[in-house]
């Protein structure tokens, strides 16, 4: 087995006398496929990245044992993961008045903060105000792909063309057909793990070798299928057969990617730095500059047109210029939103790109909480084995509202799980006794749970946004987010059924059930906001169109997950790429014919 551990290229000088073909601003997901399909077709681009590099390696230790860190992986004191009672009775700010140093979202209690505490924003630094909301950040260079999930699923047209299906909401100005193409770019490109199912309502990629299913696993595929619904190995954003990248290894399961909030050391799960930015600097196309908080798109008074980024430097504090033709924000849904909003001048006093009004609007995500775990019988006692030296367990894709229409809402979600053994046997928790009996009983049932989980569509609405507080500023003295965002009956009343559907597929499959969750968990814990500078046919109910280029400014572009028309319940972050593919091919062809 090689693990690759390769240097990434010397990065080229900044030159902020230059005027760069395009700057980007944001290196996460969006970012760093912006950056890899520009430079790829020649541009000059200088990538903006507010965090630092981080040599993620050293801290996510994936092949660490608990034993082998002197706190079992936990925080160093005067460090905190706000718990979800904190979310839930108290406002944001929520480290403000905080007796602990440093304090994180909720991800840092994952396994041990102290593979994260490098990773997550300290969220005294960087504050948000108004309804409550778990909102999940970290700056760094790649962004949440260093840590995220990897479920790497595709759209289909039930979501871009939602409003024809079922009447609610917009549809999105593309359809799967103009997709498609670049999902199947990005699964060449990066690599994806997975079982084709052939659903039209979650259109199959182009897999390598998916991970094996448990007995568990198996069991309740097979009583599933019974039903008229499936249950697939997790599609993972992961290279099994490994690809054409320098920087990245192929997975060798050992685990470490569902015993901590992610993040794999040896590059298997895709991240943006790896898997895009290295080998976009190999191009010498790509200059990057870290620390870089842009907090200002620079308008040309003469022509509207943007003329790049003012930032200030992290470290020490100066404000500086990006000069640039064309001007990307890739800064992830919320931040580019903010963006958006402070940018304010004579031409745009509502913010750069903000004549319909909707930047910041219609937010949307994924709830979540509902789910069952339960136990097989008959596998209980039975020898250990190797269950989560994988990158996922299983997806259960939706099926609610496809076919059918249910009374109490519209949409649908689906089930994220897993079964079997894992290196901290979840079921000690609940394991009544103590001392030898207590360790039999949970060492035999160490195998036998299965757990699902629900994620559900939240609506896009255009009562649920952000806005610029007046006066809560961040360390940098830049205005900080102001949440009006709630669940509403929809949400409320598809969580109802998640937990019923659960409950009920368990039962069929003969499987023991062991706990029912009903409750819903705060917004934004998801950590899949979408929505707040939609695509749009309409530039006075939208803010970009298909290309993702502003309505108002042509040489403005915003590729992330603002752009999404509706949340669909299937994970964003392959659509995010395939959509900033698709956008920056277009883009690079316009800048040839010299029409940006
Ligand atoms: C624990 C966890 C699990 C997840 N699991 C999954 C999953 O299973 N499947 C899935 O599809 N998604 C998952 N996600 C979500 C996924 O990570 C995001 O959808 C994806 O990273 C979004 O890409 P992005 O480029 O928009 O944002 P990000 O990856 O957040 O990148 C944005 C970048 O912009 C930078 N930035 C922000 N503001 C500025 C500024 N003003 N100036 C310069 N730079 C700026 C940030 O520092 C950051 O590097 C998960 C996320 C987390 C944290
Ligand atoms: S299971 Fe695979 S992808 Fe996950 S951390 Fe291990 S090697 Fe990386």
């Amino acid at each position: 087995m090689t693990v690759v551990r390769i240097a990434p290229t010397q990065e080229p000088d900044v030159d902020l006398s230059r005027t760069y073909d395009a700057v980007v601003v944001g290196s996460g997901a969006a970012g760093g496929m912006a950056a890899h399909v520009l430079t790829s077709q020649g541009m000059h681009v200088l990538l903006l990245e507010a965090g630092k590099k981080v040599p993620v390696e050293q801290e996510l230790r994936s092949m660490e044992w608990p034993y082998e860190h002197p706190r079992r992986g936990e925080m160093p004191p005067g460090y905190h993961a706000i718990r979800h009672n904190e979310y839930t009775i108290r406002q944001p700010p929520y480290a403000a008045k905080s007796a602990f140093k440093h304090v994180f979202s909720y991800v840092g209690g994952w396994g041990g903060s102290d593979y994260v505490k490098n990773i997550l924003v300290d969220e005294k630094d960087h504050p948000y105000t108004g309804t409550r909301y778990a909102w999940v950040r970290a700056r760094l260079l790649g962004g949440k792909t260093n840590i995220w999930g990897r479920l790497a699923l595709r759209l289909s047209d039930y979501d871009f063309k939602g409003k024809t299906h079922d009447g609610y909401g917009e549809d999105w100005p593309i359809s799967y057909a103009d997709v498609a193409p670049y999902y199947d770019k990005v699964d060449t490109y990066l690599g994806i793990s997975g079982h084709n199912e052939n659903l039209p309502h979650l259109p199959d990629s182009l897999f390598q070798r998916p991970n094996k299913l448990t007995a568990a696993e198996v069991m309740l595929r097979k009583s599933l299928a019974g039903m008229g619904r499936v249950l697939t190995p997790y599609r993972a954003g992961v290279t099994t057969d490994g690809v054409k990248n320098k920087y990245r290894s192929k997975c060798f399961g050992r685990g470490a990617c569902g015993r901590r909030p992610g993040g794999c050391d040896i590059h298997a799960a895709f991240d943006s730095p790896t898997g895009l930015i290295y080998p976009a600097m190999d191009t010498g196309n790509l200059t990057l500059r870290t620390n870089s908080i842009a907090h200002e798109v620079l308008v040309d008074r003469n022509t509207g047109k943007a003329r790049g980024v003012s930032f200030v430097d992290s470290q020490n504090h100066r404000t500086y210029e990006a000069k640039a033709k064309v001007v990307i924000l890739a800064a992830s849904t919320l931040e580019s939103a903010r963006l958006l909003l402070l940018s304010k001048s004579r031409q745009y006093p509502n913010g750069i790109g903000n004549s319909s009004g909707h930047v910041g609007h219609n937010f949307c995500e994924h709830v979540m909480g509902p789910g069952v775990t339960g136990m097989v019988k008959d596998l209980v006692g039975r020898p250990p084995s190797l269950d989560d030296g994988k990158p996922g367990g299983f997806y259960v894709p939706r099926f609610r509202n496809l076919q059918d229409r249910q009374s109490g809402f519209v949409r649908g979600y689906g089930f994220e799980g897993g079964s079997g053994f894992s290196i901290f046997p979840d079921g000690a928790w609940d394991t009544p006794g103590f001392g030898g009996q207590f360790k039999k009983t949970v060492r035999e049932h160490a195998g036998a749970f299965i757990s699902i989980g629900g994620f559900g569509e939240v609506l896009a609405r255009y009562e649920n946004y952000m806005d610029l507080d007046p006066e809560t500023k961040d360390r940098w003295g830049i205005p900080v987010l102001r949440f009006h965002y709630q669940f509403g009956d929809n949400e409320k009343k598809m969580c109802e059924d998640m937990a019923t559907t659960a409950k009920e597929m368990f039962e069929q499959a003969g499987i023991e059930i062991v706990g029912v969750d009903k409750e819903m968990l705060t917004e934004g814990w998801s950590i899949h906001e979408l929505g707040t500078a939609r695509m749009g046919t309409d530039p006075k109910t939208s803010v970009l169109n298909q290309f993702q280029q502003s309505h108002d400014v042509r040489n403005l572009f915003v590729v992330d997950g603002s752009s999404h028309v509706s949340a669909s319940c299937q994970n964003p972050t392959w659509t995010i790429m395939a959509l900033a593919w698709r956008s920056c091919e277009h883009l690079a062809d316009e800048f040839k014919r010299g029409n940006l």
